[in-house]
C-alpha cells in the first residue's frame, strides 16, 4: 500500500478524511473510555493527578484503598502527610503527588464547598490541574465534551496530518474545529486507545492498522502484518 500524500489537501477534504478515520477508530474501539477507575468527579480528578509519569493500570491498583480512606475533599485537606505518602508511594513521585492532592483538597474546601466545579475556567485555577486534566474530568465525569490533548493525542493527530501544530491549546482548537462538540470526549478516548495499543510512539503497527489507507504516516512503523501484529499492546476486555 502506498502512503497517502496530503500536501495539497483542502480543508474540506481534511475534515472529511478526519471524520472517516474517527468513524473507523470508533468501530475498532467502541468500548473506549477513560481507563482510570472512578465513581465521582473528585475520584477522577485525584486519579488523573496520580497518573502523571505512570500507567492508569498502576493508579487503579492504589485508588480503591485511597478512595475508601479519603472519601471527600476535606479528607485530603486534613490528611496525615506520612500516611498518604505511604499509600501513594507505588505511583512514583509520591511526595509531589501527596502535596498535590492535599493542596487540591484544601482549595476545593476553601473555594468550592468541597465540590469539584464543572467548568473548565474554574477547574484550571485549582492547584495541579491543567487543561488536559480538566478536560478529562469534564468529559468523563460530567459528560461535558472535552478534548484531552495528552502525549498520545498530540502524536496521533500530527501523524494523521490533522494538524502540524505542537502547542496543546492550539491543537485542541484546531482539532475541535474538525468535529462536532458532542464527539470530542469519545474522539479523545479512541485516539488514546489507538495510541496505547497500535500507533505507538517508537514503532507503530502500521501493517494491521485499520486507518492506514487514510494515514500520511503509514510506513513510519512496521508494515509487514505478521510482524506488526506482534507489536500490539495489551487489549482491555470490552466493558
Ligand atoms: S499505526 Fe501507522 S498507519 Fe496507523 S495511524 Fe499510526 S502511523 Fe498511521
Amino acid at each position: 500500500m502506498k502512503r497517502l500524500d496530503v500536501t495539497a489537501e483542502s480543508p474540506v477534504s481534511r475534515t472529511r478524511r478526519a471524520r472517516k478515520m474517527y468513524r473507523v477508530l470508533h468501530d475498532t474501539y467502541p468500548y473506549a473510555r477513560c481507563e482510570l477507575d472512578f465513581s465521582t468527579p473528585l475520584e477522577l480528578l485525584v486519579a488523573t493527578i496520580l497518573s502523571a509519569q505512570t500507567t492508569d493500570v498502576g493508579v487503579n491498583k492504589v485508588t480503591p484503598t485511597l478512595f475508601a480512606r479519603y472519601p471527600d475533599a476535606a479528607a485530603y485537606a486534613g490528611a496525615d502527610r506520612e500516611q498518604l505518602e505511604q499509600l501513594l508511594k507505588p505511583t512514583g513521585f509520591f511526595r509531589a503527588k501527596t502535596n498535590a492532592v492535599m493542596t487540591l483538597g484544601q482549595a476545593l474546601v476553601e473555594r468550592y464547598d468541597g465540590e469539584v466545579p464543572p467548568r473548565l475556567k474554574d477547574l484550571v485555577t485549582l492547584p495541579g490541574v491543567g487543561r488536559k486534566t480538566a478536560n478529562v474530568v469534564l468529559g468523563n465525569a460530567f459528560g461535558i465534551p472535552g478534548l484531552t490533548v495528552d502525549t498520545h493525542f498530540g502524536r496521533l493527530v500530527r501523524r494523521f496530518g490533522w494538524t502540524v501544530l505542537d502547542d496543546p491549546v492550539k491543537v485542541e482548537q484546531e482539532i475541535g474545529a474538525l468535529f462536532p462538540r458532542k464527539d470530542w470526549t469519545m474522539l479523545s478516548n479512541v485516539l488514546i486507545f489507538h495510541g496505547r495499543r497500535m500507533c505507538h510512539a517508537k514503532k507503530p503497527a502500521c501493517g494491521v492498522c485499520p486507518i492506514a489507507r487514510w494515514c500520511p504516516s503509514y510506513g513510519d512503523g512496521e508494515t509487514d502484518p505478521e510482524k506488526a501484529r506482534k507489536l500490539l499492546k495489551y487489549e482491555m476486555a470490552p466493558a
